[in-house]
Order: C-alpha cells, then structure tokens, then sequence
C-alpha cells in the first residue's frame, strides 16, 4: 500500500497530507477539517471553475465568471471549453446566471462583477 499525498486547500496553510487510500487515515493536517478534505479529494474531487467570458459592448471587453458551486474537477475541460465561446451583454448583475447547465453538468455559470 502506497500513501497518496494531498495538499489540503481550504485554508491558507495548506497541509501537505498523506493518506492512506484503503482507510482513509490521514497525517499532515493541523486540524480537524483536513481528512475529510482528503477523503473527498479521493472520492470525489470538486472544484469551483472560474474564467472570464467575453462582453459584448460597455465598458469592460471581458467579465469574470464561476461556476455557482464546485464542480467535478474532471468536467472543468468541457466547461472552459464551452465557455470560449460564450459572449455576454450588459447589464448584468453579480450572481446572474450567464449561462445555464454549463456543459450538461447541472451547474449554472454566474458573474462575478456587475456589468453596466
Ligand atoms: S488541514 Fe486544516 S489547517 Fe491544514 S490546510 Fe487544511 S484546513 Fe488548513
């Protein structure tokens, strides 16, 4: 059995941690919330996917996006695929919703910055 190494990326300290793929045991971590983040990176990795989309008049010539909650990190290629071709027009809103069902992943891509 080999230990996978993970770094935990919820807080600045950013543990390096190395886990035990079989039982889950982990070391590295300075505190409590770092093996269930290895855990889930194991089981399923999520990421929140943020790109800047293309506008289409105003003042600004690109608006940043996200995805509204993390995403399965392996459908982060067809949604910033998708993405290069989306073009947005103001006004929009913080948290508007720029494109729905972004790639057939059920997640919506909103703005991050208002539009004018
Ligand atoms: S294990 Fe805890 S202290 Fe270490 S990076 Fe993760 S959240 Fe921060």
């Amino acid at each position: 059995m080999s230990w996978v190494k993970v770094i935990c990326i919820l807080c600045p300290r950013g543990c390096h941690l190395r886990v035990n793929p079989e039982t889950y045991f982990v070391t590295g971590n300075q505190c409590p919330d770092g093996p269930e983040y290895a855990k889930k990176e194991l089981q399923r990795p999520v990421r929140t996917v943020t790109a800047t989309v293309t506008v289409n008049g105003g003042r600004f010539s690109r608006l940043p996006v996200k995805t509204e909650y993390p995403v399965n990190k392996d459908l982060i290629p067809d949604i910033m695929a998708a993405l290069k071709n989306v073009v947005v027009s103001p006004p929009l809103n913080v948290g508007d919703v720029v494109v729905a069902d972004i790639a057939g992943s059920g997640v919506n891509i909103v703005a991050t910055r208002k539009l004018k």
